[in-house]
């Protein structure tokens, strides 16, 4: 367990022996040059913290510790298996007990610690994307981005010869999976859900509902509000007690940290939840995925950093675009670079997340021929993608692996007609 403290912090940085592997593998010491932004310099500087040799009040600390978008690109870099990550989540809770959260950091994480709060305010905004105007004023300024990012969690466009939803034949009998549908994802990707619920049924699994289940509390982790975290882990892990053999989750920072929550609750039924959470493309890889096409798609992949680095899947989601037939898929250069997003990061400091999504945008204007989607299965990757996608007139658009699956069992007739859908 990390403990947290002085302890938490050294622990898990314990085996770096300062030999600078990783620094080529930092997206924000590739956009700055400072050692300070590099994982090198960051861990001097959190073991500082935890001896007493810098004073958690530091500017300079918190300056570049918060700098660090928490992609964990560092780890697989590392020869020596720095857990990175476990370490900088231990520092950042240490600064927020010593100094509280930023005033912009507070507002949205307490906005996402209460339902009633964020479920209508995503609701407006959902409403909101629907008039077009959010994509009309897409652009590269602080506010046009924000507007491109929402523009973004729009359903891909579909052939309208697509029937709608619903597995033909009777659910299936097989393992039973419970979809994780969190709190930004049920309410600006719910078609995404749909797509997850559908091409799991149709790979054999039988889909079951769980209600009284919230956001995963990966954000809080992530900005040191550790406390927020795990109220919101218990609250899960309470929903989610005996519902099913599987918990499949189609965001990759929640997975990530839904697969953690045995390490932070420490108890027995949160170790049990972890134990079942699987990505939604891990489920369908293991059923093989079914084969559907062809679908005349042109896809480069994206992995989001808490799909690879953190969980280590990487194989999955490329198995289920594989299981497209006619696809054209290639893995974009530097598909293991962060694009930027890392939660509220590109709202807390968005110039140096917009100098990390242009690497990402020069890979993918430099692809032969130009990609009509970008595939990536999180949703802050696509709407930072997304995002950057409008901003920079690249003709593609960033789609879930599971939504291309979805279209192509849609338009071979592996669904039957059904009920209208989230759109
Ligand atoms: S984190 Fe790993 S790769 Fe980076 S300096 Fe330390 S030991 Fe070397
Ligand atoms: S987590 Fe990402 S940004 Fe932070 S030090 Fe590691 S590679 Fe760099």
């Amino acid at each position: 367990m990390n403990t947290g403290g002085p302890a938490g912090i050294l622990e898990p940085l314990a085996p770096c022996v300062h030999c600078g592997f990783c620094l080529p593998a930092c997206p924000t010491y590739l956009a700055t040059g400072d050692e300070n932004d590099s994982p090198r310099g960051r861990i001097v500087l959190m073991r500082a913290l935890a001896t007493g040799g810098i004073a958690a009040a530091d500017a300079s600390l918190g300056r570049h510790l918060d700098r660090c978008l928490g992609c964990r690109g560092c780890e697989p870099a590392c020869p020596s298996g720095v857990a990175y990550g476990q370490g900088l989540a231990a520092a950042r809770t240490v600064l927020v007990e010593a100094k509280g959260l930023p005033r912009a950091a507070k507002l949205i994480l307490s906005v996402f610690a209460t339902p009633v709060l964020w479920r209508p305010l995503l609701t407006l905004a959902r409403w909101f994307r629907s008039t077009g105007i959010p994509r009309a004023l897409a652009g590269n300024g602080r506010i046009s981005f924000s507007m491109g990012m929402l523009a973004a969690t729009a359903p891909r466009p579909r052939s309208p010869a697509a029937p709608l939803t619903r597995l033909r034949q009777a659910p299936p009998d097989g393992p039973s999976v419970a979809l994780f549908t969190g709190c930004v994802m049920d309410t600006l990707f719910p078609h995404v859900h749909d797509a997850a619920r559908r091409t799991l049924e149709a790979n054999g699994y039988r889909v079951v509902e769980v209600e009284r289940q919230g956001c995963c509390g990966a954000l809080h982790e992530h900005a040191g509000d550790r406390a927020s975290a795990r109220t919101l882990a218990r609250r899960n892990v309470e929903a989610f007690e005996g519902r099913a053999d599987f918990i499949a989750v189609d965001s990759a920072g929640c997975g990530a940290l839904l697969k953690d929550y045995g390490h932070l609750l420490d108890d027995r039924p949160s170790a049990d939840f972890a134990g079942r959470v699987r990505d939604v493309t891990e489920l369908l890889a293991a059923a093989g995925p079914r084969p559907a096409g062809p679908l005349a798609v042109d896809v480069v992949y994206d992995a989001p950093c808490h799909l690879q680095h953190a969980q280590g899947v990487h194989t999955a989601p490329l198995a289920v675009l594989r299981a497209i037939e006619g696809i054209r898929l290639r893995e974009l250069p530097g598909a293991d670079r962060c694009c930027g997003s890392a939660g509220i990061y590109s709202l807390l400091e968005p110039a140096l997340s917009h100098d990390v999504l242009a690497t990402k945008l020069e890979s993918i204007r430099d692809a032969h021929p130009t990609p009509t989607v970008v595939a990536t299965g999180n949703p802050g990757c696509l709407m930072q993608i997304g995002a950057g996608l409008l901003a920079a007139d690249i003709g593609a658009r960033a789609a879930h692996p599971v939504e291309l699956l979805d279209e192509a069992y849609r338009l071979h007739g592996i669904y039957g007609p059904g009920e209208p859908e989230h759109r």
